[in-house]
């Protein structure tokens, strides 16, 4: 069980219309460290959902009609509690996903942080005038909230994900409907609870956990009273949810797959190259859509580069995200371990060397070795797919074209990472990167201010920083006559 300091947010039943909901069938929430049983969890349907989302159409009329100042009290207090029980919040976002609990302390404020940004900007949803294109007539642009927003999130950030898309559409007036991952609906529900304390009114936000992802989405999907989606997760589903939106000409917000290059020149400062290869690849155990996923290095530190990385690598501490010093805990589950080790006997098949890890490790069940493979070429399947794990493909290149070439040459498009201090290589490097995000001479890119999104099959809208709210407003032009 989760020790807890206020064990009234380990909350099992759905939030909906401000009424918590359970005494049906439930699904069992595991914790992917031990195997063991957390929480047994309300497990919505169809029906349900399709309650959930008439009770977000009903309680939008008043949100909308609140000022932006009073929208932005109800989120600020939602934020101050995050903050209060964030201790609560890790450990509960711990025990779900397995990531160590200081990182998950992270989450929690990264997640808070969202909402206090949008508790901001909830004030500034500025319109516009326009010059009259006639002498008798004046032009006003208004920003109008999009209406319901149905929203689906993956495991890897239980927190964080429904934050970045709930604390925008609340800012501008929208009510929400959110389905977290059945894997980690706990941290979801935690957050339930902290918004009923704030006092964010009935129907306005509502969390409805539930093991038929399929039924739910395409009810989201296809109901008119829902405007918009927001999804995060992989490509394969986001191209469903858009088929599924069609219909009804939904509005949606695709955050997806990422396939992010990390790229080292000869010029580079070697040693934050290490430290931010170290960061972007293995943080979350690489479980993130922007972990460096191909790591290129130019031929003249290919060598120097691989070795400070594996001893770096090699000095993280596996093990159980509760216990003291660990650095990396378990993947998520025995399909992830199974695409880290179908990526290695790939690479290793074709020519590639194992220069640390490469293996599950012996503390067993979901706990795989950090992994850096050298001698990997643009061809094998650890360059073309995304894996998820904690692996490092090193690949080698000779000049700029070719490092460009090969790090485009993907239909992803979330965040590339470069290393250079040659100020004209920085500007050219950036400019040619096809990635919605560029990290230069770092690896963490990842804050409420900037905006977060990606191109091409990587997705389509923004979270974070004064872009964030666009995806939920509708723009109405006004044109006055008769002046
Ligand atoms: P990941 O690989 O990160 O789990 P998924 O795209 O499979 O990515 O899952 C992201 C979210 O989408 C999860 O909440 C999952 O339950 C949900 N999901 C999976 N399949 C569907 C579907 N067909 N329709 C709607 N949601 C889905």
């Amino acid at each position: 069980m989760v020790k807890l300091k206020d064990p009234s947010l380990l909350e099992t039943r759905a939030y909906v219309n401000g009424k918590w909901i359970g005494g049906g069938t439930t699904f069992t929430v595991n914790d992917p460290a031990s195997g063991n049983e957390v929480a047994k969890v309300a497990d919505l349907d169809v029906a349900a959902t399709r309650a959930a989302i008439e009770a977000a159409y009903a309680a939008k009329p008043a949100w909308a009609a609140l000022t932006g100042k009073e929208r932005s009290i109800y989120l600020r207090k939602w934020f101050d509690l995050m903050i209060e029980n964030a201790d609560d919040l890790a450990a509960i976002l711990t025990a779900e996903m397995g990531k160590p609990l200081a990182e998950a302390k992270g989450e929690i404020l990264y997640g808070a942080s969202f909402i206090e940004w949008f508790a901001e900007e909830a004030k500034r949803i500025y319109g516009d005038v326009i010059p009259g294109h006639q002498r008798d007539k004046r032009i006003v642009v208004l920003k109008q909230p999009v209406g319901v927003v149905g929203s689906i999130t993956p495991w890897n950030f239980p927190n964080a994900m429904i934050a970045r898309k709930v604390a925008p559409a609340l800012a501008v007036g929208c009510t929400f409907v959110g389905r977290p991952s059945e894997l980690t609906p706990l941290s979801a529900l935690a957050m339930a609870v902290l918004a009923e304390r704030a006092g964010i009114p009935a129907g306005v936000m509502n969390i409805i956990p539930g093991t038929d992802a399929a039924g739910m989405g395409a009810e989201l999907c296809a109901n008119p009273k829902v405007a918009k989606i927001t999804f995060t997760g992989s490509t394969r589903v986001g191209k469903i949810l858009m088929k599924q939106g069609a219909d009804t000409v939904k509005k949606i917000s695709l955050e997806l797959g990422g396939n992010a290059p990390f790229i080292v020149f000869n010029d580079a400062d070697l040693d934050a190259a290490v430290e931010g290869a170290l960061i972007a690849k293995f943080r979350n155990n690489g479980q993130t859509c922007v972990c460096a996923n191909r790591i290129y290095v130019q031929s003249g530190v290919y060598e120097a580069f691989a070795e400070k990385l594996a001893a770096k690598v090699g000095a993280l501490k596996l093990g159980n995200g509760f216990d003291a010093g660990v650095t990396t805990g378990p993947l998520i589950n025995e399909a992830a371990l199974t695409k880290v080790e179908d990526h290695i006997a790939d690479a290793t098949g074709n020519g590639a060397q194992i220069a640390t890890g490469g293996h599950r490790s012996n503390l067993g069940r979901t706990f795989f070795e950090p992994t850096i493979l050298t001698g990997v070429t643009q061809a094998m399947k650890v360059a073309r797919e995304e894996t998820f794990g904690p692996l490092a493909p090193l690949v080698k290149f000779e000049d700029e074209a070719e490092a460009i070439a090969m790090a485009n040459d993907t239909e992803f498009g979330l965040a590339g990472y470069f290393y250079s201090r040659d100020l004209a290589r920085v500007w050219r490097v950036a400019e040619a990167m096809e990635t919605g995000i560029v990290g230069v001479n770092t690896g963490i890119i990842s804050t409420e201010v900037a905006p977060f999104g990606g191109i091409k099959q990587s997705g389509q809208g923004r979270e974070g920083s004064k872009y964030g709210t666009d995806d939920f407003v509708e723009i109405k032009y006004m044109c006055l006559g008769g002046i």
